[in-house]
């Protein structure tokens, strides 16, 4: 019996964005288009103050305003980046979690919804930013680290997303993935929306996001109904303990086993 995603997908499909800013804009209307969903990594502070900043090409950054923000993630997850983008490493922990917490009730209190993932700024994380997540009530937390793997991360406060969109290896492992024939196998992009613009970006993203609409066998989710669903996986003894229904392929056959039922 193979574990499946829900629908009896082979596969599941992420793309997480960072920062917020105003090309989150057409890139949710482009996720729109081809069915797919994003997670988005948000500062309650920094959108508050139209924090503007420089790209290394000369181009301005600019985060979105709250009003505009407030409506266009819907069907989209909306996450933690911290309040004001800070480097954690050496801050006392009173003000990780302060950094951590006080964004999560901004964000929620801005959006009218749960806000359960958290990616981390900049590239420093170790296991005293994990115990915070976990001590806010975070689902997860995405480090900057990658796997280019297709197995999904288990360590959900460490996790590991696969590939980040300016990595030279992105088509290759997009293409890796499309061919992928592992259990519960996973593609998740990491990035910022600006890059678009920036490294000229929206012709290779859009030609991913239309394959895998396309594709048959990819289950398009947010970061938290991945992390949900693989903690109801990985919670499966034969008994499905979960709240969730679990998927399954045997013999070409897919079956579903709703909660409390067994095998
Ligand atoms: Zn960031």
């Amino acid at each position: 019996m193979r574990k499946c995603y829900p629908g009896g997908k082979t596969k599941a499909f992420n793309i997480t964005y960072d920062d917020g800013v105003l090309q989150d804009v057409p890139f949710v209307a482009m996720l729109n288009r081809y069915g797919l969903k994003g997670t988005f990594n948000l500062n309650a502070q920094l959108m508050e103050e139209e924090f503007v900043w420089t790209h290394p090409n000369g181009m301005p950054v600019r985060r979105l305003d709250p009003a505009i923000a407030q409506s266009l993630y819907d069907g989209h997850e909306v996450a933690s980046h911290s309040l004001t983008h800070p480097y954690m490493k050496d801050l006392p922990t009173e003000e990780i979690l302060r950094q951590m917490g006080a964004d999560q009730l901004a964000l929620q209190q801005l959006f009218g919804r749960e806000v359960l993932g958290f990616a981390v700024p900049f590239d420093y994380y170790d296991d005293r930013i994990a115990q915070c997540a976990r001590q806010v009530g975070y689902a997860y937390a995405r480090t900057s680290d990658l796997s280019l793997s297709y197995q999904p991360c288990r360590d959900y406060y460490y996790w590991k997303a696969g590939v980040y969109h300016l990595m030279p290896e992105l088509k290759c492992y997009v293409e890796g993935f499309f061919e992928s024939r592992e259990e519960l196998a996973v593609c998740q992009i990491v990035g910022h929306s600006y890059d678009l613009d920036a490294e000229h970006l929206w012709d290779t993203l859009e030609s991913i996001c239309r394959r895998v609409s396309e594709a048959k066998d990819i289950w398009p989710c947010t970061h938290l109904e991945l992390v949900r669903y693989l903690q109801a996986m990985d919670a499966f003894d034969g008994v499905n303990r979960s709240h969730q229904i679990l998927w399954f392929e045997e013999n070409g056959m897919i079956r579903t086993l709703h909660p409390g039922e067994s095998i």
